[in-house]
């Protein structure tokens, strides 16, 4: 069985975007992003000091703005308001989860389109799903680079996605549907997701549940793509149950070091995207 790596794709990434961060800066253009947090959750916080490190190796400045865990929806909106307006600012992410009471679905609309690097504006999503994708998550589009890195066929293709979240399993589907696949989506009140799977050539999983997809839900020489992350006692593990998948997968992306290592690498690459449209011509 073949390991889908994300290392690799990473570094070639980080390579051509330290070439377009130079580009950038010889026209006195300082590529940043604003990364909008409100209370301090582990995960995101992970998150964003995995940016820092990537942003610093590429040339792009993130910008940390931290709210108050018991910020108001007023006061996030202003922030996003005010980022937005920020020609200092290229691109803006709202990190999640945010505490409880705030609702993300009203607050990525005050994220400016053109600087929405993460494509969760509606406008955005829009695009995606009208073939036209601009920013897409870079969860989802990790998942298709890394097929096409690696070389696996798309057009004409059987694929399940299990999980339809805002941020993996649906605009994964879009985007696969793009490439010519014929796509089936599964979750939580799917009948028999095995059975569905059982009849893929490729599998991508996102369901937020470690070992969730096991070997006998797949067919011979499937090829499967783990989004998952999970913290789990023996540590992170992925939405797939490797051990039991890899006897049967003919290609499996590994957790960690496959879907997770080219995410923040596509994000920062969204971020120079949107630096060179909104300075074209300036
Ligand atoms: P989410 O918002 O919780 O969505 C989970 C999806 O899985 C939902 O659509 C849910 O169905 C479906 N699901 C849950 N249990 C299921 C079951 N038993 N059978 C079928 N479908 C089931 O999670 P998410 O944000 O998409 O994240 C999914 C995974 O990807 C997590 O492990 C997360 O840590 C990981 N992730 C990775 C990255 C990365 O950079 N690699 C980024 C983001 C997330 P319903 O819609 O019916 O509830």
């Amino acid at each position: 069985m073949r390991l889908l790596h994300g290392r690799p794709l990473a570094e070639r990434l980080a390579a051509r975007s330290r070439e377009r961060s130079r580009a950038l800066l010889g026209r006195d253009v300082h590529p940043a992003l604003a990364a909008i947090s409100v209370g301090i959750d582990p995960a995101a916080n992970t998150y964003l000091q995995r940016l820092v490190r990537g942003g610093k190796a590429v040339g792009i400045a993130i910008r940390d703005i931290s709210l108050p865990r018991d910020a108001t929806e007023r006061a996030v909106i202003a922030e996003l308001d005010r980022a937005s307006r920020d020609r200092s600012l290229h691109g803006i992410l709202l990190l999640t989860p945010l505490p409880g009471k705030l609702d993300e679905g009203h607050l990525v609309d005050h994220i400016a389109a053109p600087k929405d690097v993460e494509g969760v504006n509606p406008y955005n999503v829009g695009l995606l799903l009208d073939g036209r994708p601009q920013f897409v998550p870079s969860t989802a589009e990790a998942i298709i680079e890394l097929l096409r890195f690696h070389e696996i066929r798309l057009a004409g293709a059987d694929v399940v996605v299990v999980g339809r979240s805002t941020v993996v399993g649906r605009p994964a589907a879009a985007l696969l549907l793009s490439e010519d696949a014929t796509v089936t989506i599964a979750h939580k009140s799917t009948n028999d997701v095995g059975a569905l799977t059982r009849r893929a050539a490729i599998v991508v999983v996102a369901v937020g549940r470690a070992g969730f997809l096991t070997g006998d839900m797949i067919s011979q020489g499937a090829t499967v793509i783990d989004a998952g992350i999970n913290m789990t006692p023996a540590g992170i593990a992925g939405d797939v149950d490797a051990d039991s998948v890899a006897t049967v997968a003919g290609a499996l992306s590994p957790v960690p070091g496959g879907v997770g290592t080219v995410t923040t690498a596509l994000l920062l690459r969204n971020v120079l995207t949107a630096a060179e449209t909104q300075t074209a011509g300036g």
